[in-house]
């Protein structure tokens, strides 16, 4: 009989993690993808999404469409929970048994960590779901018509810093297009210690350039700093500073999602060893955001490691090649310490980021901006999703 391998998640986690599997195992295993949505998102673009540079329909999948030629099964359905015990994903219509489970459910996103902060709810735009970038462009177009401040960030704790950098970068790009950057004091809102530190300790002259990036642009970067609360158009920082906005997105803390809380540190992430094997269950295995990592360094205001696409695809491809090898009777594999390569939009430009290995000290770090990136990484969208939508997962 086919082992059952059950994949929760359809992202660049999951979707890796069972196009290298099948690939592996073919006829061997009997591999299903579990998700609550029914496409695959190409997440890098949301803030694309949020200035209104792409439309839903550009950067998105139909899972279905993507697996079933590959021979993958797939259930539109949202885990509740996990029976790690009876080996058991469970939905609020089935449960699904299976041989090995890869948990790839990526982050919930923890808007409670402050008061007033998010959009359900609170008075900051948010742009990590497709949903929240459309309702940012929204708020987006509105205040075109009637501009003011932009307060822009990451509070304590959050881990993804990258999207904020994208957002102000381009708020900047498209307000100076429209000849109305001087009607708007941008103010960039950060809790780490310094510009540039991402959560993985710099990169390169990553302090350097990012300082004169945002010099440059004249937008005005507090760090270190935590954010008290927000109410209606202003942001109240720790040390007592009011800022007024008309319009803020801030990036959220994030924990593991309810489903696989109970299998996670105190924050619901997934404790993995070097193939990815989660520390007590052994048929269980897990990638990407939902992995628990420990920061480089601890920073005065918190914050956490950020886990890239890059990063979760090399995590996936690890964690196939193990369960492949314990099922085929071979060896497990020699995982490769993980590095990154990242591609980050700053509206007029871009900046092109590598880290070898991903945490200090490295073999190589660097951090280079220049327009051929800004190219490069539309042009990296385009292959991802062309990659994807045919399950060439092979391909670098
Ligand atoms: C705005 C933004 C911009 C980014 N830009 C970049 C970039 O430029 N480059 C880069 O490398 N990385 C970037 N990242 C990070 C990158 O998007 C993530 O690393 C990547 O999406 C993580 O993939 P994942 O598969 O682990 O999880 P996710 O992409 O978060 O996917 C998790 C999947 O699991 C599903 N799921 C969750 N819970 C359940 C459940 N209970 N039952 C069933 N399904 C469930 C979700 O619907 C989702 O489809 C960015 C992130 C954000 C938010």
């Amino acid at each position: 009989m086919a082992v059952r391998i059950v994949i929760l998640g359809g992202s660049f986690g999951g979707l890796t993690a069972a196009f290298d599997l099948k690939r592996h195992l073919g006829k061997k295993a009997d591999v299903t993808v579990v998700s609550d949505l029914d496409n695959f998102l190409f997440v890098p673009s949301l803030p694309w999404v949020s200035m209104g540079w792409r439309r839903p329909e550009d950067i998105t999948l139909q899972l279905e469409k993507i697996l079933k030629p590959k021979g993958i099964n797939f259930i539109h359905a949202e885990a509740t929970g996990i029976d790690a015990v009876a080996s058991k994903v469970i939905t609020k219509t089935k449960e699904i048994e299976y041989d090995y489970l890869v948990i790839a459910t990526g982050p919930a996103l923890v808007f409670s960590a402050v008061p007033g902060l998010g959009p359900e709810g609170g008075y900051t735009e948010c742009i990590f779901t497709l949903e929240q970038a459309l309702r940012c462009n929204g708020a987006w177009r509105r205040f075109l018509k009637d501009p003011g401040p932009v307060v822009t960030g990451s509070v304590q704790g959050v881990s993804c810093f990258g999207p904020t950098y994208e957002f102000a970068f381009e708020v900047d790009a498209e307000l100076r297009k429209r000849k109305i950057r001087h009607k708007v004091p941008i103010t960039f809102v950060t809790s780490e210690p310094y510009i540039g530190h991402l959560g993985v300790g710099g990169l390169g002259k990553s302090k350097r350039i990012m300082e004169d990036a945002f010099a440059e642009r004249e937008i005005k970067v507090i760090t270190n700093m935590a954010v008290e609360e927000f109410t209606p158009g202003e942001a109240r920082l720790k040390d007592g500073t009011k800022l007024p906005f008309k319009l803020s997105m801030f990036a959220p803390p994030m924990a593991g999602v309810k489903a696989v809380f109970h299998l996670g540190n105190p924050k619901g992430f997934i404790p993995v060893d070097e193939n990815y094997r989660h520390k007590e269950h052994k048929n269980i295995f897990s990638v990407g955001v939902a992995v628990a990592m420990a920061p480089p360094e601890q920073t005065p205001v918190p914050t956490g490691l950020p886990k890239t696409g890059f990063m979760s695809v090399k995590m996936a491809k690890e964690a196939a090649k193990s369960i492949a090898s314990e099922i085929l009777g071979r060896e497990l594999p020699q995982a490769e310490p993980l590095d990154v390569i990242c591609l980050m939009d700053m509206g007029d430009t871009a900046a092109f980021m590598k880290a070898k290995p991903l945490l200090p000290p490295r073999q190589e770090s660097e951090l280079k901006s220049g327009i051929k990136y800004k190219w490069m990484k539309s042009a990296f969208e385009k292959y991802y999703l062309w990659k994807i939508k045919h399950g060439l997962t092979q391909l670098p």
